[in-house]
């Protein structure tokens, strides 16, 4: 059989290093046709001179000669692309059979509804495409015949457990909740009053999963298990009031199916995404990843508690804007995005991030039910504008 074709969008970031590292460890199964970054030209270039791509694209179309410079002394000759869309140009290559969607934030949605429309195996950690825009993707992949594969830890580890033969987007039959497991993030023993005063870098420092920076900031303010929820809604075709989420600090147990014969299957494995992104590529065969295998008895313990959302009000958000539906996700993960990268940046405190969320969904009003892309994007980019106005308002107060 020859190599699948793969292109990995997000191919500097932690999802996209441990997908290039179990590739690493298949070389006559996988063949990378494309890899793509926003600006880390340096690491893209390391990448290309490995892993020898006939694509290398840069979304920071200002770094293009800069990639271009070291891509000739690497002495290496891909088809270069630049800009917003090369990720979208990628995503459909008839070369390509199969797209990792590892890009952080709402700018993986185009690329991502691209690859679904365009029928390939379409392996998902991009959670927020699916936050705004999850049934769009799934009827784009139902029309092209593409496969979904969540790489999303619990995710995959639902897809898991769920019965054979059952599809995306529907509910599975049987099957009465599924419970999500959170780690709880760094500050899950943290009172109320010490969480006023997290830095950037103690949101980034997880005790258990090493990520990047946005995601380690939605795992500490437990927005991301919220923006899970919604994913798991979307992808298992349940309403929300069917999915749990319980606090598990040692992160084994990446999920939990409960069926109305009153089993309950769970996934377990170590925390280290190269097993669900092995398990999403192979699938249905099972193939190595390099991780460490589970010792259960090293492991000795496993916990599980009730999350918090007075400490935590991102996760009630988050079911807030489930209920509502219409573009409410889209709306909170765009405030999210913004009040992430504010935070980030020194100008917003950990507690404004939910602040700026739930002010920019109460500000939003009726809501009308976005269902097109446009309607999506426009939505994204009012609520980006409300976050902006609210942020200037808090920094105003402070
Ligand atoms: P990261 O910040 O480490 O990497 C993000 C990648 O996306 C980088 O390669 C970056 O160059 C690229 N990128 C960023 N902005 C871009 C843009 N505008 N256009 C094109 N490319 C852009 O993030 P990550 O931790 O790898 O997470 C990636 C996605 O996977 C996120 O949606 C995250 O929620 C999800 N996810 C991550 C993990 C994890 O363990 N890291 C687990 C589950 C889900
Ligand atoms: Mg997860």
């Amino acid at each position: 059989m020859s190599a699948q074709g793969i292109a990995v969008l997000g191919s500097t970031g932690s999802i996209g290093e441990n997908t290039l590292d179990v590739l690493r460890q298949h070389p006559g199964r996988y063949r990378v046709v494309a890899l793509l970054a926003r600006s880390n030209v340096r690491r893209l270039v390391e990448q290309a001179r490995e892993f020898r791509p006939d694509y290398i694209a840069i979304a920071d179309a200002t770094l293009l000669p800069q990639l271009r410079s070291l891509l000739q002394q690497a002495g290496l000759a891909p088809q270069v692309l630049a800009g917003p869309r090369a990720a979208e140009e990628l995503a459909v290559l008839p070369e390509v059979q199969c797209v990792m969607a590892a890009i952080v934030g709402a700018a993986g949605l185009p690329s991502t509804l691209a690859a679904a429309g365009a029928g390939k195996r379409l392996c998902i950690a991009n959670k927020e495409a699916l936050v705004m825009a999850g049934p769009l993707v799934l009827a784009a992949a139902r029309r092209s015949g593409a496969l979904i594969m969540p790489i999303d830890s619990e995710h995959n580890a639902i897809f898991q457990c769920l019965p054979a033969g059952a599809r995306l987007g529907e509910a599975p039959a049987g099957v009465r909740r599924v419970l999500l497991t959170a780690s709880g993030g760094p500050f899950r023993d943290w009172s109320a009053a010490a969480l006023e005063n997290v830095t950037p870098q103690q949101a980034c420092a997880h005790p258990v999963w090493s990520m990047g920076r946005k995601i380690s900031v939605d795992s500490a303010t437990l927005m991301n298990k919220g923006l899970e929820m919604i994913e798991a809604a979307l992808l298992f075709g349940l309403p929300a009031g069917r999915i749990e989420v319980v606090i598990h600090r040692q992160s084994v147990v990446h999920s939990l199916v409960e069926y109305v014969d009153g089993s309950v299957l769970a996934q377990l494995g170590s925390p280290d995404m190269r097993t669900p992104i092995a398990h999403a590529l192979a699938w249905p065969e099972r193939m190595a990843s390099g991780v460490q295998f589970l010792d259960l008895l090293r492991v000795a313990r496993l916990d599980f508690e009730a999350p918090d959302t007075g400490r935590f009000p991102c996760l009630a958000l988050a079911v807030e804007a489930a209920r509502a539906g219409g573009e409410m996700p889209a709306v909170l993960n765009a405030a999210n995005e913004v009040a992430v990268e504010a935070f980030l940046a020194g100008r917003l405190g950990f507690g404004g991030i939910p602040e700026t969320c739930a002010a920019v969904m109460n500000a939003w009003g009726s809501l009308n039910g976005a269902r097109e892309l446009d309607a999506i994007l426009a939505a994204d980019a009012r609520a980006r504008a409300l976050a902006g106005e609210e942020l200037a308002r808090q920094e105003a107060k402070a």
